[in-house]
């Protein structure tokens, strides 16, 4: 059989400008320990760095969110058959939630839910911890490892940059074949946060059973319409373009739009709306090829679209994720608005509504991308 390897991911993914650059392929590599490949430059699509040490596995190739390989082994795992008659994959719940605790809402991003759920995960010891992303700087991250509603509060809000999350799995997990010195590391159980791409990865490998994905108790996905690249020349534009300086942003968050919320309070341009139709020379351009909006394999998605301001929309989507939800919102960690059909069905449709222009986007640009 011809097994399709890194190789074939420069030709198929890279050379068509479709990397996501999620880290999968390098963080989960077969011969790791070789540094086979690696990402040489930030924002390029990683690179042999020891190709005579490859495996020839394919175990990258597999993986990787743009090959779709085992999109339909996926599908059937998570209860849906279609992916492009049903953007929203399978929807077992659907609420609007809100922190009670006062410092995970004040520093969330909208209803400082995810972090909430984290806190509760820690303090009942189901997880040792959670990998999460930390503000650098406004559209800058750190992926870190949360023990604690301390690293938690620290980590609150959105940062609209890709973060590196599937990396910092592969430092933090206890066991590995390829990385047996690994061994000793601390955490045994942990959650990811990620994006649809990040938790795709995931799932492909949890799908193989290829270590460490394993350790990865939960997947607590966020929905994404579009992620930014930003460098010296583009913040300059950036700038010039919506009259503002990145120093002067306070918070950033992402709905059905990017909403910027500036320091100097008072005055009437606090809070700026940036449609996404304005930003497209800013995204990520694996971005333009990425179909899935509210991160279908989650065991929870979680997004601000739909529900109603500080509050978070939360899809549970597994029997993990359903007993999770059920148990935080009985010890009263998060509290639910109270849904009528009617007020729901407009949520869903709202939803649904970005998850198929973001299948459309994909499609154009895909048609795009062949043409060239
Ligand atoms: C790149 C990106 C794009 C998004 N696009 C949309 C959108 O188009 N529409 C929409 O409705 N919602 C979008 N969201 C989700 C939304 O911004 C909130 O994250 C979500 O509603 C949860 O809010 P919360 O207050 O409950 O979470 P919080 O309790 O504030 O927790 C948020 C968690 O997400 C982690 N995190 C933040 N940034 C990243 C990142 N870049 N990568 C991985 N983890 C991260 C934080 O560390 C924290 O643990 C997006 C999020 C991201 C990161
Ligand atoms: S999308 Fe992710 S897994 Fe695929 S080639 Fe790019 S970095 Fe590797
Ligand atoms: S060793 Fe396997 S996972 Fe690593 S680059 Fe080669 S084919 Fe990909
Ligand atoms: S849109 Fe979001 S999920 Fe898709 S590639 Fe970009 S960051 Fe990843």
């Amino acid at each position: 059989m011809n097994i399709k390897t890194f190789n074939d991911l420069i030709e198929e993914v890279h050379k068509p400008g479709i990397c996501q650059q999620c880290g999968g392929c390098v963080s989960f590599c077969n011969s790791i320990e070789n540094e086979v490949i690696g990402f040489k430059e930030p924002n390029l699509p990683p690179e042999y760095i020891n190709k005579e040490k490859c495996l020839k596995c394919g175990i990258c190739y597999l993986i990787c969110p743009q090959t779709h390989v085992l999109d339909l082994d996926l599908n059937k795992n998570f209860n849906f058959s279609d992916f492009s008659s049903m953007p929203l994959g399978f929807v077992e719940g659907f609420y609007s939630c809100q922190a009670t605790d006062k410092e995970f809402l004040k520093y969330g991003t909208d209803g400082g839910v995810v972090n909430s759920i984290i806190n509760y995960l820690i303090e009942k010891r189901m997880i040792d911890g959670a990998i999460v992303a930390k503000t650098r700087a406004p559209f800058s991250r750190e992926a870190i490892i949360a023990k604690s509603k301390e690293d938690l509060i620290k980590a609150s809000g959105v940062k609209l940059n890709v973060s590196p999350q599937l990396h910092t799995v592969q430092k933090f997990h206890t066991y590995t074949r390829s990385l047996p010195k690994l061994r000793h590391y601390k955490f045994k159980k942990l959650a990811l946060v990620g994006t649809p791409c990040q938790i795709y990865t995931i799932r492909c490998m949890q799908n193989l059973g290829i270590i460490p994905s394993e350790n990865i108790e939960i997947c607590l996905g966020l929905f994404c319409y579009e992620n930014f690249f930003f460098d010296e020349l583009k913040v300059e534009k950036f700038e010039k373009e919506f009259k503002l300086k990145l120093k002067n942003i306070e918070r950033l968050n992402i709905k059905e739009d990017l909403i910027i919320n500036l320091k100097n309070k008072g005055t009437s341009q606090n809070v700026i709306h940036i449609p996404f139709n304005k930003l497209s020379k800013y995204m990520r351009s694996a971005c333009g090829v990425c179909n899935d909006f509210t991160n279908i394999y989650a065991d929870i998605s979680f997004g601000g679209l739909g529900s109603p301001n500080k509050f978070t929309t939360v899809i549970t989507r597994t029997k993990k994720g359903k007993e999770i939800i059920n148990k935080v919102i009985k010890a009263g960690v998060i509290k639910t608005l109270n849904l009528d059909a009617y007020t729901q069905k407009e949520m869903k449709e709202k939803i649904v509504q970005f998850s198929q222009s973001k299948i459309l986007r994909m499609e154009k640009n895909m048609r795009n991308k062949l043409r060239t």
